[in-house]
């Protein structure tokens, strides 16, 4: 009776064979083990038919029975062995790549258990001289499985957690099918089922193993591919495109601001003053999807350098002072007297950060206080800078609170309308706090005001290789009287700035439309004080026409790169490549004099 359930079986095993490797599946441990279990039990189906044929057949000769029986029980100890592993894998979810220790460790004990258990089948007897197979070496495989079983419930009770519940079902069916069928076929062993129930528990497996749709997985990868390319695409029109608009946007900036200077009536000043305001806020915006972009493109560095913490927070107060003109607010600043002077860190994206929650205040805040608090924790080398800055504005409602770091997520638009923003600044501030490794909370009662506080680490410095200057008064003339500079750059409206910024200074200065001109005009024994060489030209960049000019004798003319490109980093990347100096385009006059009286007194 038993081969009947054996040819049933053996058709079942052939469909759930086609079925499973006529599919494409992912390759992990839990798919590569039911793979082999599938195929084994194939076999083992073939081996159990043979011996059930064979057993009591050939009574004068019973070698032939005896190896079918043999082979078959080999297959029951593989089985079993094949079975360990596989709950083994769903209990510690081993994957191709890396398998967790105990699982190796276990995978070792079992491989050497089941070469013992197997040479030990082998050497001890077995009887087949009636209808089945008897003996010692059955008994030892029953015995074999019902520490299997034992095994297999230890270590799903111990990973109760860990298990996807659905396999539960086949192994449960398992052992208790196993141990009912093992019993009745110890009591009436011509009733062949082991096999049979093996094939019923895998046709449960095939339903449970992780194996999802692989047509559908690449399918989403393409998608997602697609989706990305053109998500970098984005982020390239967007910053090519705040790189374009930055160049005209350097002119208005440039001439207005010495139109500024001239003697114009005051309503032209007036008028001048707004020019300015409007192209500061373009900047700001132009900057700010800039910023975003890179930042999406995973093209933001954080780079490191020593700097004077002193030096960045006189910045932030002046700058917040500037801005916030004739508010009636008042402007609290309570820096910790043991903050550390010198540290190693980004200070420009620390500035950033700050700026963007300083103007924040003072965008939103009508009236009362500003309170910008630095204080710092320290622990061995590494410095915990504090930032907070707290206001009495408008605050935030508290379902907005979530919403405030989205990019272009304006709140409150009611109360918001007249006051400049894109939504940008606290996107790019959490942004590059997180890069940082930083923290940023935010409290805020809605009506009364609101407090913004990053937390950063920053590496102490105990004794600094720079030394750094402490900022003259710039608003003073300085003339730079038979001093020659030669500016560089492709683009004849640049130039035109250039020459209207450095016109106060009363030095000479000359153009030159590309690296190739600046080059023959060096070669020409022309002599300079100063080189400002805008860096993005055709044909030739200025990094490019730098390094030619590096190579002509005894050149020692100082070189400052110039570029529309502002994202942060790029003065220690112009640095980094020999430039004496850096200036971003629009030129800030504070910056073009801190540039001349380093290199032209
Ligand atoms: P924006 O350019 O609009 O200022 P931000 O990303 O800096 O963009 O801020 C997002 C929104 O969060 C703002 O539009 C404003 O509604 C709200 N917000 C930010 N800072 C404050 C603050 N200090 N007080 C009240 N609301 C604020």
């Amino acid at each position: 009776m038993g081969i009947y359930f054996i040819v049933v079986s053996i058709f079942y095993s052939i469909m759930l064979n086609i079925f499973y490797f006529s599919k494409k599946h992912i390759n992990s441990a839990e798919t590569r083990l039911f793979s082999y279990i599938l195929v084994a039990n194939f076999f083992g189906l073939i081996l159990e038919s043979l011996c059930v044929l064979a057993c009591g057949k050939f009574i004068g000769n019973p070698i032939l029975p005896a190896i079918f029986v043999k082979f078959y029980l080999t297959y029951l100890e593989l089985f079993l062995l094949l079975f360990t592993l596989y709950i083994y894998t769903i209990c510690y979810k081993t994957s191709k790549t890396k398998k967790p220790i105990y699982y190796r460790i276990l995978e070792k004990i079992s491989y050497g258990l089941f070469m013992i258990c197997w040479i030990t089948m082998l050497v001890l007897p077995v009887d087949v001289s009636i209808n089945y197979a008897t003996g010692m070496a059955v008994d030892f495989v029953y015995i074999c499985s019902a520490c299997c079983i034992l095994v297999w419930i230890t270590s799903m009770i111990k990973n109760f957690n860990k298990i996807n519940k659905g396999k539960f079902i086949p192994i449960i069916s398992f052992i208790v099918l196993g141990t009912i069928i093992s019993y009745i076929q110890k009591v009436y062993p011509s009733i062949t089922l082991i096999t049979s129930m093996e094939t019923f528990i895998i046709f449960l497996m095939y339903f449970t193993i992780e194996n999802p749709d692989v047509k559908m997985i690449s399918e989403l990868n393409l998608a997602r591919e697609q989706a990305e390319k053109a998500n970098r695409a984005k982020t390239e029109f967007l910053s090519n495109m705040s790189h374009e608009i930055r160049t005209p946007l350097n002119a208005i900036v440039g001439f207005s601001n010495s139109l500024s200077e001239e003697n114009l009536p005051n309503s032209a000043k007036d008028d001048i003053k707004y020019i300015m305001n409007a192209s500061e806020n373009l900047l700001e915006l132009v900057n700010g999807i800039l910023d975003i972009s890179k930042i999406e493109a995973d093209k933001i560095e954080i780079v490191n350098t020593e700097y004077s913490l002193e030096n960045i927070l006189d910045d932030l107060v002046a700058l917040t002072k500037s801005r916030l003109g004739e508010k009636p607010i008042e402007f609290k600043t309570s820096f910790a007297p043991d903050l550390p002077k010198n540290l190693y860190g980004d200070h420009s994206r620390i500035k950033q950060i700050c700026i963007n929650l300083l103007t924040n205040a003072v965008k939103y805040t009508n009236e009362g206080y500003i309170e910008f608090k630095v204080s710092s924790v320290k622990k061995g080398k590494v410095c915990r800078l504090i930032f907070s800055v707290e206001d009495s504005g408008i605050g935030i409602k508290k379902e907005n609170i979530d919403k405030l770091f989205n990019k272009f997520e304006r709140l409150d638009l009611e109360k918001n309308t007249s006051i400049e923003g894109s939504g940008l600044g606290l996107a790019i501030t959490k942004k590059l706090v997180e890069l940082m490794k930083g923290n940023i909370v935010v409290h805020s009662t809605y009506g009364k005001g609101s407090k913004f506080t990053v937390a950063l680490d920053q590496v102490i410095v105990e004794k600094p290789t720079i030394k750094y200057e402490v900022e003259e008064n710039s608003d003073k003339t300085v003339y730079f009287k038979n001093k020659r500079v030669l500016v560089v750059d492709d683009n004849k409206l640049n130039l035109k700035v250039a020459e209207k910024l450095l016109e106060p200074f009363k030095m000479k200065v000359e153009t030159a439309n590309s690296g190739d001109e600046c080059i023959t005009k060096i070669k020409n024994n022309e002599h300079y004080d100063l080189i400002l060489l805008d860096d993005m030209m055709p044909h030739k960049s200025g990094v490019e026409t730098f390094k030619e000019l590096k190579k002509i004798d005894k050149f020692d003319i100082p070189v400052v790169a110039l570029t529309a490109n502002a994202i942060s980093g790029m003065k220690e990347h112009y640095l980094e490549k020999g430039f004496n100096d850096y200036l971003s385009k629009p030129i800030e006059k504070k910056e073009l004099i801190r540039v001349l009286k380093k290199f032209l007194k």
